[in-house]
């Protein structure tokens, strides 16, 4: 059975066919600046990429685009052959705890929950119906960035906060990399050999976030009603005081949007480096000597550190911590950093074994009261496996 794999954003469009269940990739995409001027795509079809200059006025283009590509590459001779489309959605709201069929009733609760995600869940919504129109015969299906926290239990996802708030406002802790968490937890276990596990799992990358899985469900993660909560990110502050936030309004007269946009896309590394929000920039910074980049990436592995220390005690111990995404699959240093930080719950680093990039690895000593690994996450295989799923 072929299914799609999509994921769109505000200006981009990322897709992945697969041959199910063997899920053999078939044929893999990005349309990037849709709506912008210089859009493009790249398709990647046994290894060989291609990149073609067209105009993408909007997503339905791109899609149209896309189905071309399929039938002229011959992944299939007949659009009918594409069964199941799968859909990342950022926010699933309380409504969704598992990947979901797409109806118009769907459909319009993904629209009512832009709220949540304003600058997400609309791009899904013009995804969505893009494919409707030009594969009407597959089942669409949403797989939600927040289903796998929404196992998490009442005081970990309440703030001690005014309870309407929550009642009538919604405001909760939702969580997000939900399907990366779940992949790489799932892996680990297969990796163990068992499913009554306690395990960390470490989505770091220019967003990021940390879970506590208990026996393959989540019990805490770190991003919280927005991705901008837990860990420093590439330019998102993680957890501040959130008083900071009105007193600068009061200081300076920032707006709200302008307060937003400061501690979303002008903090985090970049801001205390002041030279970038990207990892690679960091470290060529710490070893030419500059003191900022050494205090960003102080400041960006302890914050790491601390949430793993607290989920450990939340555990109460832990079986493996799992790291992932650009900087837990690539960034050897912070890697290092952090484990040698958890040598207070007898977590030793091989130092060999962690010279890795990309690649599925155990990270950690034979000696280390933790197993660490580092498996690389794979978001698309679990939205195909799951519209695989559904469409059978
Ligand atoms: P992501 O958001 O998961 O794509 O991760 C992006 C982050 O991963 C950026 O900060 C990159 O600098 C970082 N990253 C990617 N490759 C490397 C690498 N080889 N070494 C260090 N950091 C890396």
């Amino acid at each position: 059975m072929k299914i799609l794999s999509v994921n769109c954003g505000s200006s981009s469009l990322k897709f992945q066919a697969y041959e199910m269940p063997e899920e053999k990739v078939l044929i893999q995409g990005l349309f990037e600046r849709i709506g912008i001027d210089g859009s493009c795509y790249t398709i990647t079809i046994n290894g060989e990429k291609t990149t073609k200059e067209v105009d993408l006025p909007d997503h339905q283009v791109a899609v149209d685009y896309l189905t071309k590509e399929l039938l002229e590459n011959k992944v299939v001779s007949s659009l009918d052959e594409i069964e199941g489309v799968g859909h990342r959605v950022v926010a699933g709201g309380d409504q969704f705890d598992r990947t979901t069929v797409i109806n118009d009733e769907v459909l319009q609760a993904i629209d009512a929950l832009s709220k949540l995600a304003p600058l997400h869940n609309p791009a899904a919504v013009i995804g969505i119906k893009a494919f409707q129109k030009a594969i009407p015969n597959a089942i669409a299906t949403a797989v939600f960035d927040t289903a796998f926290h929404q196992t998490m239990p009442k005081e970990n996802y309440l703030y001690p906060v005014p309870m309407n708030w929550y009642t009538e406002y919604a405001v909760r802790r939702y969580g997000a990399h939900g399907t990366s968490h779940q992949y790489i937890s799932e892996r680990v276990n297969e990796i163990l050999g068992r499913k009554d596990t306690k395990v960390i799992t470490c989505h770091v990358g220019n967003g990021g976030s940390i879970s506590a899985v208990l026996n393959g469900k989540c019990i805490n993660t770190s991003m919280g009603f927005t991705p901008n909560a837990g860990i420093m990110m590439g330019s998102r502050s993680g957890d501040i005081d959130v008083t900071l936030a009105t007193y600068m309004m009061e200081q300076t007269g920032m707006s709200p949007k302008e307060i937003d946009h400061a501690l979303n896309k002008e903090s985090g590394l970049l801001a205390v480096s002041g030279i970038s929000s990207d990892a690679r920039d960091i470290e060529a910074g710490i070893n030419e000597g500059n003191e900022n980049c050494k205090l960003a990436q102080k400041m960006y592995v302890n914050r790491i550190r601390d949430y793993i220390a607290k989920y450990y005690v939340e555990l109460g111990g832990c079986d493996a911590i799992v790291f992932t995404a650009g900087l837990g699959e690539n960034s050897i240093l912070t890697r290092k950093q952090i484990m040698n930080a958890l040598a207070p719950l007898g977590v030793v680093l091989d130092e060999k074994a962690n010279e890795i990039r990309g690649v599925e690895a155990l990270v950690s000593a034979k000696d280390s009261s933790i197993p660490c690994y580092v498996i690389p996450t794979d978001e698309e295989v679990m939205i195909a496996r799951d519209t695989y799923a559904l469409a059978k």
